[in-house]
This record gives structure tokens, sequence and C-alpha cells, in this order.
């Protein structure tokens, strides 16, 4: 598994968009709305892995209620893998409690799924395949 992206819940896109840019010194290079999650997203490149922005979009937002619960920071790990219908069987096999039991639609032209942070030391984490 690759380390694909690292996600970070803020307050406001536009601002933090500013904020990065000026810490990476490099623009983001895409910004896309989640309708079935109710964020925005927004994407900077940084080396081999990315940096996802997510702002609320509604206050049902489940980045909504992360920012209410803890503030704005690190929401999830994304990484990559070759055949996540696999991969979700194999984990659940393990053990490991899902959020998604099948691969979703997400930004950045992937099929997604959260393993719930129960399982996971408190960590939320994204696995994705890139759409064919
Ligand atoms: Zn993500």
């Amino acid at each position: 598994m690759k380390l694909e992206h690292i996600g970070i819940a803020v307050k406001n896109l536009e601002a933090s968009n500013e904020l990065f840019r000026v810490l990476f010194d490099t623009p983001h290079y895409k910004v896309e709305s989640v309708e079935s999650e109710h964020v925005s997203t927004s994407f900077f490149k940084t080396g081999e892995s990315k940096i996802e922005l997510l702002e609320a979009t509604d206050p049902n937002s489940p980045i909504a209620k992360f920012i209410d619960k803890k503030g704005e920071g690190v929401h999830h790990l994304a990484f990559e893998v070759v055949d996540i219908d696999f991969e979700l069987k194999r984990l659940q096999a393990e053990g490991f409690q899902l959020i998604h039991e099948t691969p979703k639609d997400g930004a950045d032209n992937k099929r997604i799924a959260f393993l719930h942070p129960k399982s996971t030391n408190g960590v939320l984490i994204e696995l994705c395949q890139e759409k064919g």
C-alpha cells in the first residue's frame, strides 16, 4: 500500500488553500465537491503523495461533525490499493471494522472505503483505488 494522500479537515477551504499555497510554494491543482459526503475538497501535490483539504458543505457532513468534536486537523490517511474489493474482504476477515463494506465514489477519480478508527488505533484510514 502506498500513502496516497493525507486528508485535513478545515473550516474555510479558500483560506486554507491560500495557507497551504504559501506553505508548499505551489497552488492546489484541483477543487472537487463530493456530494455524498457533503464536502468540498482541494488537492496539493507533495512529492509522491498529496494533501487533501476537506471543508463541510452541510452541518450533517462527517467533516462538520469532526471539526465540532476535535477542531481542524488531520482527518484521515489514504492508502492506494490495487484491488479495493479484495482488500476490504481481506481486512474484514482479519477483524477490522469497515465503515463502507463496498467501495463508493470519492474525489479525484477514485473508488474509496473507510475503516473504522475503533479498529485502527484511532486513525481513520481510507483505502482508494484509481477508477479504470
Ligand atoms: Zn481522502
